[in-house]
């Protein structure tokens, strides 16, 4: 399968700031969950291209078409949530309006996170007209993996070994959808 891995923002572009009880920066995050999300699924045998490499700006339709020019099967884009309220948390996966398909692969792959996080809210499958999911030709979906903005959460994102399971369940919902 081919699978284009975009981490959320970049560059001037911080996407979502945690500060609570350290910084964090969901650009950073989205990049290194990306990062080992490629290397899980690269092992498991599947061709993957990232939209960044780098802490870099990208605009959300360039990193739509350059999925589209790849013929990647699926789009995966990737992004930490944000509330006000800081006791805000969960985990949630978004398609575009109206897509089967889309609504299929969020399904499979919220399944496989909250399977390996038990203890995590599951706010459920969502739908929104993203530009990412609007202009991509195939399959997108984009996961919010947890709230940056809940200490609690935080401090989970942030942590080596719940990152590596993160992409481990990712990619096991990838391959769920097949
Ligand atoms: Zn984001």
């Amino acid at each position: 399968m081919k699978i284009c891995i975009d981490p959320g923002h970049g560059g001037g572009d911080s996407g979502a700031v945690g500060t609570q009880p350290f910084r964090l920066e969901e650009k950073d995050f989205n990049l290194g969950l990306a990062l080992l999300l490629e290397e899980e699924l690269e092992a498991r045998g599947h061709w993957t291209i990232l939209t960044r490499r780098k802490d870099r700006s990208l605009s959300l339709p360039a990193r739509a078409k350059l999925s589209n020019r790849t013929g990647a099967d699926l789009f995966v884009s990737i992004h930490a949530n944000a509330a006000g309220n800081p006791a805000v948390k969960g985990m949630e996966v978004y398609h575009f309006p109206g897509s089967k398909a889309g609504q299929a692969a969020a399904a499979r792959i919220l399944e496989s996170i909250i399977s390996a996080f038990p203890t995590h809210s599951n706010r459920g499958v969502k739908e929104a007209n993203f530009a990412v999911l609007r202009i991509t030709d195939m399959t997108a979906i984009l996961i919010e993996t947890e709230f940056i903005t809940n200490p609690k959460q935080l401090q989970f994102l942030a942590d080596p070994e719940n990152q590596q399971n993160m992409a481990t369940a990712i990619a096991d919902g990838i391959e769920a959808i097949v």
